[in-house]
Protein backbone atom coordinates (compact mmCIF):
# COMPACT_ATOMS: atom_id res chain seq x y z
CA UNK A 1 0.00 0.00 0.00
CA UNK A 2 1.39 3.57 -0.77
CA UNK A 3 0.52 7.13 -0.30
CA UNK A 4 0.41 9.78 -2.30
CA UNK A 5 1.33 12.58 0.04
CA UNK A 6 1.23 15.70 -2.23
CA UNK A 7 -1.35 15.72 -4.88
CA UNK A 8 -2.88 18.23 -6.78
CA UNK A 9 -6.11 16.28 -7.87
CA UNK A 10 -8.51 18.78 -7.27
CA UNK A 11 -7.48 20.96 -10.17
CA UNK A 12 -9.64 21.16 -13.33
CA UNK A 13 -7.48 19.09 -15.31
CA UNK A 14 -8.24 16.05 -13.82
CA UNK A 15 -12.00 16.61 -14.29
CA UNK A 16 -12.63 14.35 -16.76
CA UNK A 17 -10.59 11.44 -15.56
CA UNK A 18 -10.59 12.06 -11.51
CA UNK A 19 -12.80 9.11 -10.90
CA UNK A 20 -11.03 6.67 -13.66
CA UNK A 21 -7.28 7.56 -12.33
CA UNK A 22 -8.85 7.15 -8.58
CA UNK A 23 -10.42 3.74 -9.61
CA UNK A 24 -6.86 2.57 -10.98
CA UNK A 25 -5.06 4.21 -8.06
CA UNK A 26 -7.10 1.63 -5.95
CA UNK A 27 -6.75 -0.99 -7.81
CA UNK A 28 -2.79 -0.45 -8.30
CA UNK A 29 -2.59 -0.09 -4.44
CA UNK A 30 -2.46 3.44 -4.27
CA UNK A 31 -4.24 4.23 -1.64
CA UNK A 32 -4.23 7.40 0.29
CA UNK A 33 -3.75 11.24 -0.66
CA UNK A 34 -3.12 14.16 0.50
CA UNK A 35 -4.30 16.96 -1.54
CA UNK A 36 -2.91 20.60 -0.63
CA UNK A 37 -5.14 23.43 -1.52
CA UNK A 38 -2.48 26.33 -3.40
CA UNK A 39 -5.66 29.34 -3.71
CA UNK A 40 -8.33 30.42 -1.89
CA UNK A 41 -10.67 30.01 -5.13
CA UNK A 42 -9.93 26.33 -5.08
CA UNK A 43 -11.15 25.76 -1.13
CA UNK A 44 -14.35 25.38 -1.97
CA UNK A 45 -13.86 22.80 -4.55
CA UNK A 46 -11.60 20.66 -2.36
CA UNK A 47 -13.60 20.37 0.55
CA UNK A 48 -16.50 18.85 -1.86
CA UNK A 49 -14.13 16.61 -3.42
CA UNK A 50 -12.69 15.24 -0.09
CA UNK A 51 -16.43 14.17 1.06
CA UNK A 52 -16.79 12.83 -2.54
CA UNK A 53 -13.33 10.53 -2.01
CA UNK A 54 -13.13 8.94 1.66
CA UNK A 55 -9.25 8.06 0.51
CA UNK A 56 -8.71 12.00 0.15
CA UNK A 57 -7.22 13.84 3.10
CA UNK A 58 -6.83 17.78 3.05
CA UNK A 59 -4.32 20.94 3.49
CA UNK A 60 -5.89 24.25 3.31
CA UNK A 61 -3.77 27.17 2.19
CA UNK A 62 -2.50 29.94 0.21
CA UNK A 63 0.44 28.72 -1.92
CA UNK A 64 3.29 31.14 -2.09
CA UNK A 65 3.46 30.93 -6.31
CA UNK A 66 -0.06 31.55 -6.24
CA UNK A 67 -0.27 35.05 -4.39
CA UNK A 68 -0.95 37.45 -7.27
CA UNK A 69 -4.46 37.53 -6.56
CA UNK A 70 -4.56 36.42 -2.87
CA UNK A 71 -5.50 39.09 -0.14
CA UNK A 72 -4.67 39.10 3.97
CA UNK A 73 -7.99 38.79 4.68
CA UNK A 74 -8.08 35.16 3.27
CA UNK A 75 -5.85 34.00 5.65
CA UNK A 76 -8.39 35.06 8.34
CA UNK A 77 -10.81 32.71 6.74
CA UNK A 78 -8.10 30.11 6.88
CA UNK A 79 -8.70 28.56 10.43
CA UNK A 80 -12.63 28.48 9.95
CA UNK A 81 -12.03 26.69 6.51
CA UNK A 82 -9.32 24.02 8.27
CA UNK A 83 -12.67 22.77 10.23
CA UNK A 84 -13.58 21.02 7.31
CA UNK A 85 -13.81 17.60 6.89
CA UNK A 86 -10.34 15.49 6.89
CA UNK A 87 -8.02 18.25 7.13
CA UNK A 88 -4.98 16.98 8.33
CA UNK A 89 -2.19 20.18 7.69
CA UNK A 90 -2.06 23.76 6.64
CA UNK A 91 -0.90 23.96 3.05
CA UNK A 92 0.51 24.42 0.96
CA UNK A 93 2.30 27.47 1.96
CA UNK A 94 5.98 28.77 1.96
CA UNK A 95 8.28 31.03 0.22
CA UNK A 96 9.32 30.75 -3.63
CA UNK A 97 11.75 32.54 -5.31
CA UNK A 98 10.62 32.57 -9.02
CA UNK A 99 10.73 35.12 -11.57
CA UNK A 100 7.17 35.78 -11.38
CA UNK A 101 6.31 35.47 -8.10
CA UNK A 102 5.19 38.15 -5.91
CA UNK A 103 7.75 40.52 -3.52
CA UNK A 104 9.21 38.57 -1.18
CA UNK A 105 8.36 40.90 1.63
CA UNK A 106 4.33 39.94 1.09
CA UNK A 107 5.24 36.16 0.59
CA UNK A 108 6.48 36.39 4.04
CA UNK A 109 3.75 38.10 5.87
CA UNK A 110 1.29 35.23 4.00
CA UNK A 111 3.33 32.55 4.91
CA UNK A 112 3.77 33.79 8.82
CA UNK A 113 0.32 34.36 9.02
CA UNK A 114 -0.68 31.36 7.88
CA UNK A 115 2.34 29.47 10.45
CA UNK A 116 0.30 31.60 13.13
CA UNK A 117 -2.80 29.75 12.39
CA UNK A 118 -1.50 26.28 11.82
CA UNK A 119 0.28 27.11 15.59
CA UNK A 120 -3.40 28.24 16.53
CA UNK A 121 -4.49 25.07 15.32
CA UNK A 122 -1.77 22.92 16.49
CA UNK A 123 -1.96 21.70 12.35
CA UNK A 124 1.38 20.44 10.75
CA UNK A 125 2.43 22.06 7.56
CA UNK A 126 3.06 21.53 3.90
CA UNK A 127 5.74 23.36 3.27
CA UNK A 128 6.36 24.73 -0.62
CA UNK A 129 9.91 25.95 -0.76
CA UNK A 130 11.80 27.20 -3.75
CA UNK A 131 15.41 28.41 -3.36
CA UNK A 132 14.41 29.52 -0.01
CA UNK A 133 15.71 27.01 2.47
CA UNK A 134 17.22 29.31 4.61
CA UNK A 135 14.89 32.07 4.57
CA UNK A 136 11.77 29.42 5.44
CA UNK A 137 13.80 28.31 7.98
CA UNK A 138 13.89 31.41 9.61
CA UNK A 139 10.29 32.26 9.76
CA UNK A 140 9.70 29.17 11.18
CA UNK A 141 11.88 29.76 13.63
CA UNK A 142 10.80 33.35 14.24
CA UNK A 143 7.24 32.17 14.78
CA UNK A 144 8.30 29.23 17.23
CA UNK A 145 6.81 27.14 15.16
CA UNK A 146 6.67 23.27 16.55
CA UNK A 147 4.05 21.35 14.45
CA UNK A 148 6.45 19.67 12.24
CA UNK A 149 5.12 18.80 8.68
CA UNK A 150 6.87 18.15 5.41
CA UNK A 151 8.91 19.59 3.42
CA UNK A 152 7.86 19.00 -0.13
CA UNK A 153 9.94 17.99 -2.96
CA UNK A 154 12.90 18.52 -0.92
CA UNK A 155 15.87 18.74 -3.12
CA UNK A 156 18.95 20.54 -0.76
CA UNK A 157 21.59 18.78 0.31
CA UNK A 158 21.81 16.35 3.43
CA UNK A 159 23.23 19.44 5.66
CA UNK A 160 19.86 21.11 4.69
CA UNK A 161 17.88 18.43 5.40
CA UNK A 162 19.25 17.90 8.39
CA UNK A 163 17.77 21.31 9.89
CA UNK A 164 14.88 20.71 8.57
CA UNK A 165 14.25 17.21 10.42
CA UNK A 166 15.88 18.77 13.61
CA UNK A 167 12.80 21.24 14.04
CA UNK A 168 10.22 17.80 13.28
CA UNK A 169 9.72 18.02 9.66
CA UNK A 170 9.94 15.65 7.19
CA UNK A 171 11.04 15.34 3.43
CA UNK A 172 8.96 14.52 0.17
CA UNK A 173 10.31 12.64 -1.68
CA UNK A 174 9.03 12.74 -5.31
CA UNK A 175 9.64 11.96 -8.96
CA UNK A 176 12.96 14.72 -8.98
CA UNK A 177 14.51 11.57 -7.80
CA UNK A 178 14.17 9.72 -11.04
CA UNK A 179 16.55 11.53 -13.36
CA UNK A 180 20.35 10.53 -13.12
CA UNK A 181 21.73 13.15 -13.01
CA UNK A 182 20.04 14.51 -9.67
CA UNK A 183 23.50 13.37 -7.85
CA UNK A 184 22.46 15.50 -5.13
CA UNK A 185 19.02 14.68 -4.13
CA UNK A 186 20.42 10.93 -4.48
CA UNK A 187 23.00 11.37 -1.85
CA UNK A 188 20.59 13.43 0.26
CA UNK A 189 18.07 10.44 -0.10
CA UNK A 190 20.39 7.72 0.54
CA UNK A 191 21.97 8.97 3.89
CA UNK A 192 18.42 9.68 5.57
CA UNK A 193 16.44 8.10 8.67
CA UNK A 194 13.75 5.39 7.28
CA UNK A 195 11.25 7.84 9.58
CA UNK A 196 12.23 10.99 7.83
CA UNK A 197 10.93 10.98 4.52
CA UNK A 198 7.66 10.13 2.55
CA UNK A 199 6.59 9.77 -1.05
CA UNK A 200 4.95 12.17 -3.44
CA UNK A 201 4.16 12.82 -6.66
CA UNK A 202 3.18 16.62 -6.83
CA UNK A 203 0.47 15.59 -9.87
CA UNK A 204 0.04 17.15 -12.15
CA UNK A 205 3.50 18.64 -12.14
CA UNK A 206 7.36 17.34 -11.82
CA UNK A 207 6.61 13.85 -14.28
CA UNK A 208 9.08 11.40 -13.64
CA UNK A 209 12.28 11.12 -16.23
CA UNK A 210 11.29 9.77 -19.59
CA UNK A 211 7.63 11.15 -18.91
CA UNK A 212 8.25 14.78 -19.30
CA UNK A 213 5.69 16.99 -21.02
CA UNK A 214 3.12 14.24 -19.87
CA UNK A 215 0.42 14.90 -17.20
CA UNK A 216 1.71 13.16 -13.69
CA UNK A 217 -0.50 11.06 -11.60
CA UNK A 218 -0.40 9.43 -8.13
CA UNK A 219 0.06 6.26 -10.06
CA UNK A 220 4.02 7.58 -10.44
CA UNK A 221 4.26 6.51 -6.52
CA UNK A 222 4.69 2.98 -7.55
CA UNK A 223 7.76 3.91 -9.68
CA UNK A 224 9.00 6.38 -7.02
CA UNK A 225 9.00 3.84 -4.26
CA UNK A 226 11.31 1.32 -6.73
CA UNK A 227 13.45 4.30 -7.47
CA UNK A 228 13.66 4.76 -3.76
CA UNK A 229 14.41 0.97 -2.86
CA UNK A 230 17.08 0.96 -5.29
CA UNK A 231 18.79 4.21 -4.22
CA UNK A 232 18.37 3.28 -0.26
CA UNK A 233 18.60 -0.97 -1.04
CA UNK A 234 15.07 -1.44 0.67
CA UNK A 235 12.55 -3.58 0.12
CA UNK A 236 9.45 -1.69 -1.53
CA UNK A 237 7.55 -3.03 1.03
CA UNK A 238 10.00 -1.65 4.19
CA UNK A 239 9.47 1.70 2.15
CA UNK A 240 5.68 1.62 2.00
CA UNK A 241 5.25 0.58 5.87
CA UNK A 242 7.78 2.65 6.67
CA UNK A 243 6.47 5.65 4.49
CA UNK A 244 2.93 5.35 6.09
CA UNK A 245 3.77 5.50 9.62
CA UNK A 246 6.23 8.36 9.04
CA UNK A 247 2.78 10.08 7.37
CA UNK A 248 0.64 9.01 10.62
CA UNK A 249 3.03 10.22 12.75
CA UNK A 250 3.58 13.94 11.28
CA UNK A 251 -0.56 14.07 10.59
CA UNK A 252 -2.04 12.52 13.37
CA UNK A 253 -5.43 13.58 12.41
CA UNK A 254 -4.74 10.99 9.19
CA UNK A 255 -6.70 7.88 10.96
CA UNK A 256 -5.85 4.43 10.06
CA UNK A 257 -9.62 5.01 7.96
CA UNK A 258 -8.03 4.26 4.51
CA UNK A 259 -8.46 0.56 4.29
ZN1 LIG B 1 2.12 21.28 -4.70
Amino acid sequence: MLIDSHCHLDFDLFDDQRDALMANCLNSGVLGFLVPATTYASWSKLEMLVKKYPQWRAAYGLHPYFLQEASLSQVDLLGEQCEADRVVAVGEIGLDYWPDSVDMTLQIEFFSRQLMVAKLLKLPVILHARKSYDLVLKCLRDARFDEGGVVHAFNGSFEQAKRFLDMGFVLGIGGTISYPRAKKAHKTLSLLNPNEFVLETDSPDMPLSGFQGRINTPLSVLAIAKHVSMIRNESIEQIATQTYANLLRIFPKWYEDLL
